[in-house]
């Protein structure tokens, strides 16, 4: 089936009647947005924004003034419909987000599945976005990786979710709040242990654009000292793969027994030993219980 947008090489950068556009808009810097994100955001019939104030200042600088809808978590399911009414009618409309490419960690997932089913064409013009920014930034490697977005606000969550990943040998890309900044690389260096490569990508594409390559433990002992400030991605090291880990051809008890000869007592040692086998405590336990 010819799924494409477009019937002919001249209609290429054309807008169309009836299309939703996904228009990324620069992350920091607004040299960044490209010709076609510009032409299509001068000719559509309207523009679906997660901010309009945002938006409104990006088309003031382009000199573009042309009708505009908000669209964000809170009004989605009335926005959604009211705009997949409007591109059935035939007008075209572009998807802009605060920053980056809409859909990744803000509103636009659900409008392109509801337009999915009503059976209108979604195309994108691609640009900006920090997660793929920061991994290239990064210096870890970037041949298999996972998009993990926003950890839990809450810390008995966030906990919970650092420790469900803590045995993903990909490369890890986390979004991040400055004012959970810290707290956060706490839980991970508990979790995940102070040697796990990490690289702090802040203010991308920004005057004050840094990336900070370091371990779990640097970052920790950095922000010690130092106010979080500005936007991040952080860029996780994925966890050795088990068979070259210590304890591969350690049992349970073994595993347990050479973290108590380390010092630790038996209860900080099973705690141990499912951290690096990305079990529950529960289950080494149970282990122990056989012995
Ligand atoms: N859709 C966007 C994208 O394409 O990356 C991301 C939207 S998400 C709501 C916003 C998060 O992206 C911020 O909290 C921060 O983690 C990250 N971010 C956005 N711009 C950034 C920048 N210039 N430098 C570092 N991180 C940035």
């Amino acid at each position: 089936m010819n799924n494409s947008v477009y019937q002919s090489a001249e209609e290429k950068n054309k807008v169309l009647p009836g299309v939703l556009y996904l228009v990324a808009t620069p992350i920091g810097n607004l040299a960044d947005l490209s010709e076609r994100a510009e032409k299509v955001l001068r000719e559509v019939d309207f523009v679906a924004c997660e901010d309009t104030r945002n938006s409104m200042k990006l088309l003031t600088l382009l000199g573009i003034s042309k009708p505009v809808i908000s669209y964000f978590e809170h009004n989605k399911t009335a926005k959604g419909r009211e705009i997949a009414e409007r591109l059935q009618s035939g007008q075209s409309c572009a998807l802009v987000t605060d920053a980056g490419t809409p859909a990744i960690s803000d509103p636009g997932e659900d409008l392109v599945r509801l337009c999915a089913e009503y059976g209108i064409t979604v195309t994108s013009v691609p640009g900006c976005c920090a997660a793929i920014t920061a991994l290239i930034l990064s210096g870890l490697p970037t041949g298999k990786f996972v998009f993990e977005g926003f950890l839990p606000s809450d810390k008995k969550g966030r906990q919970q979710r650092i420790s469900e990943l803590a045995r993903e040998e990909r490369t890890l890309i986390l979004y991040e709040a400055p004012h959970r900044l810290q707290d956060s690389l706490s839980d991970m260096e508990a979790s995940l242990g102070k040697d796990r490569p990490i690289a702090l990508c802040r203010e991308l594409t920004k005057r004050n654009e840094e990336i900070m390559r370091t371990t779990l433990a640097g970052a920790v002992a950095h922000y010690k000292t130092t106010d979080p400030r500005g936007e991040y991605v952080l860029i996780l090291g994925g966890a050795k793969p088990k068979g070259e880990m210590f304890f591969a051809e350690m049992t349970i008890p073994e595993h347990v027994a050479f973290y108590e000869q380390n010092g630790l007592s038996r209860m900080d040692a099973m705690k141990a030993a499912a951290r690096d086998r990305g079990v529950g405590k529960s289950d080494i336990y149970k282990e122990m219980q056989k012995k």
